[in-house]
């Protein structure tokens, strides 16, 4: 067991003048309230506090950390109170011990419910001062050193909440050291098979490579030193279970890995940082994709490093992570590296990590569904996060299972709302791939787009789905209100009245309406006759006896006729369907029907479909197309087909409808008689010209026997 004054010694290292009075006192306290009691392994009690400062003591933590390390079980398991600690140790090491207390209750794998109170408190306590983590984390990990003395069901089950809770808190708050030995730890209970299969072969590809490595660290550090590079060069082995882990995801098998071994190169400076990665890239080739930049955009919990992959000299993969003494310090100690808590000065102030952390956790102990509260939680803070890059290699951290959709929002709303496609790695894929590791993510953007409704459910973010959400939401808003705007320019030309949204403006109070936009959403929708609005500006306005639509249109003061509504494909600004019973193309003379609440259908005007709307009083508006060769906008048309009924006549006319750049959405044939067959096709088309052409060259084979267009 460690003696009182190595343990001041120790801190002594690292702390000028240490305040050696309260860790003596802090030692002699706690071991005297431990007393005789034994852990299960049979060792005195006292030795674990006692391990746990030491752990933090490798961490370079203060006095303080240290006699709350030595303190931490004393409330629990001795007859000590929070006050005999206030009255000697001062309030904050008493709040401190009590913290820690309260989380030692915690069982943290018990039912759901349960479970999401304690995690929550327990994130709350770490919120109130990271040092309650830090000790916490300590005594974890010395718990799990000396698992083994634990009856096994017991030991998979802490094992399982290391891995689960402890272990990705670690890392979050970049103590990498610490979370590699919990999750080695753990992994080890978890899956002892797994686990010793994993070592062995590690083992075996280290004795089999040891002269190698040794060699190329040697090279390395010599070449570097030729360059005028001061450099310090180690080997590292990838970890069991980070190994095991890649297996696992990747469905691969040990021997298929790359990349086991790794070295790493501290340097002085910040520059010499960026000359090694030049010097290492011109003397090997680097693998693609494989580079990462994590100097000039650190980490969120604060990681900086340069990560490369070359071709090492006997043509084996070989990683290597590039850094300063300085960022090696934060890579091993995350936010402990911070640690310089003066009195009264909030504790790793300065690191972002912490401050990341603090925010997650504020925002999440905001609700108080605890059910809804551990879903966030497991969501937001413990799922494994994928990591991405913008093609400038800026970081986007997101959960596992988000798209290229999650990723533009991540970056800015503006980039998720005008994403229509994306490449990944420079391929081009499809937005709703899921995101991998390491991934380069550009997305491509128009300013047209509207994000569809159903990405809603694709996406993994919360910021993307309430973003699209309210995009679309907007985007149909804005649909209706310039749909009535054209309706009511209309509307007032054919009154042969002036019309501006100033005028509107001064009539609200007699429609009884809060904005213009409102009025014209509300004409857009048909859920207010523009009649009403020309009445509101002008109430002397009398509409002779007349209908609306029969009156012949005079032309407005300007000498020009009023415009009839413009009609571009469904994805233009207005709310606009095509006729189900054969759809309509540019070229054909059109009708719109406005239906409450779902905007204008368009039908060709010999469309017989339109006679029933005659009766249910519908809204009809005129209409005319839109479209330039430019918009490569397609229209939906049906036909309608008869043909020799053989073997190849549906590939023929699927063929010569595809050769003419037609678009078969839907097809159906029926046997009219034993020689016929009979074909309904929905084909998407340019325009009237296209279909004509589609259908002349239909025409023109000989198993055709005739071809017509079907308009419902
Ligand atoms: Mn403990």
């Amino acid at each position: 067991m460690m003696r009182q004054y190595e343990l001041v010694e120790r801190v002594a290292g690292y702390i000028d003048n240490p305040n050696e009075a309260l860790l003596n006192q802090a030692y002699v306290y706690a071991m005297q309230k431990h007393g005789e009691q034994k852990r299960a392994s049979g060792d005195p009690y006292f030795s674990h506090p006692l391990e746990v400062a030491a752990i933090l003591t490798d961490l370079h933590l203060d006095e303080e950390t240290i006699a709350v390390a030595l303190l931490h079980d004393t409330i629990e398991d001795t007859d000590a109170t929070r006050r005999e600690i206030d009255d000697l140790f001062g309030e904050r090491i008493g709040h401190l011990v009590e913290g820690l207390t309260k989380l030692k209750r915690l069982d943290l794998v018990t039912p759901e419910a349960k479970q999401a109170e304690n995690l929550r408190r327990l994130l709350l306590a770490i919120s109130d001062d990271i040092r309650v983590l830090l000790v916490k984390l300590s005594d974890r990990l010395h718990n799990m050193r000396t698992l083994g003395a634990m009856r096994p069901d017991k030991c998979k089950r802490i094992a399982t909440e290391t891995m689960e809770i402890y272990a990705p808190l670690a890392g979050r708050i970049g103590m990498q050291d610490l979370r590699d030995e919990l999750e080695e730890l753990s992994f080890r209970y978890i899956n002892p098979e797994a686990h010793q299969t994993v070592i062995g072969h590690l083992q075996e590809l280290a004795e089999k490579n040891k002269s190698l490595t040794i060699e190329i660290s040697e090279n390395l550090e010599k070449k570097l030193a030729d360059a005028g590079i001061k450099a310090r060069v180690s080997s590292r082995q990838k970890k069991p279970y980070s190994v095991f882990r890649k297996m696992e995801s990747k469905g691969l098998n040990f021997g298929q890995l790359s990349d086991i071994y790794g070295f790493r190169i501290i340097v002085e400076s910040l520059e010499d940082c960026y000359r090694t990665l030049g010097f290492v890239h011109m003397e090997w080739a680097m693998v693609p994709g494989r580079f990462k930049d994590y100097i000039s955009v650190p980490k969120q919990n604060d990681y900086q490093s340069i990560h490369t992959t070359v071709v090492g000299p006997a043509r084996q993969r070989v990683e290597l992570q590039i850094r300063t003494e300085k960022m090696h310090k934060v890579a091993e100690f995350g936010i402990a590296a911070h640690a310089s808590y003066k009195d009264g000065e909030e504790p790793a102030l300065q690191s972002s990590a912490y401050q990341t952390l603090r925010e997650t956790i504020e925002q999440l102990a905001e609700g108080d569904n605890p059910e809804e509260f551990l879903e966030h939680t497991k969501l937001e803070l413990f799922l494994d996060q994928v990591f991405c890059f913008s093609p400038k290699g800026r970081i986007i951290a997101l959960p596992k299972g988000a798209t290229p959709i999650d990723f533009a929002y991540a970056v800015h709303t503006d980039i998720g709302n005008t994403c229509i496609g994306c490449k990944l790695n420079g391929k081009i894929m499809p937005v709703v791939t899921e995101l991998q590791n390491g991934d380069e993510v550009e997305i491509i953007r128009s300013d047209k787009q509207t994000p569809p409704a159903a990405w809603e459910s694709v996406v993994a973010t919360g910021k993307a789905r309430s973003s699209i959400r309210r995009a679309s939401k907007q985007a149909v808003q804005k649909q209706y209100s310039t749909l009535g705007a054209r309706i009511l320019e209309r509307a007032f030309a054919k009154a042969d009245k002036p019309y501006s949204s100033e005028l509107l403006e001064a009539s609200l109070s007699r429609l009884a309406r809060q904005s213009v936009n409102d009025v014209l959403t509300d004409i857009g929708r048909n859920e207010m006759l523009a009649e009403n609005v020309i009445l509101a500006v002008y109430p002397d306005y009398s509409p002779d006896g007349e209908g609306e639509e029969n009156k012949p249109v005079k032309k407005g003061k300007d000498g020009k006729k009023p415009t009839r509504i413009p009609i571009r494909g469904i994805n233009s600004d207005l709310p606009v369907k095509f006729s189900k019973e054969g759809g309509a193309v540019p070229g054909d003379n059109i009708v719109g029907i406005l239906v409450r609440g779902e905007g204008i259908t368009i039908y060709p005007s010999e469309s017989k479909t339109l006679a029933q709307f005659k009766d249910e009083g519908a809204h009809l508006v005129d209409v005319r197309w839109d479209v330039s060769e430019k918009d490569k906008e397609r229209f939906p048309a049906r036909i309608k087909i008869l043909v020799d009924n053989k073997p190849g006549s549906l590939a023929m006319i699927a063929e010569v409808i595809a050769t003419h750049e037609g678009d078969i959405q839907n097809l159906s044939t029926k046997v009219v008689v034993d020689d016929f067959m009979e074909m309904e096709i929905d084909i998407d088309v340019w325009g009237l010209s296209h279909l004509t052409k589609i259908i002349k060259q239909l025409n023109s084979k000989p198993i055709v026997s005739k071809v017509e267009r079907i308009t419902g």
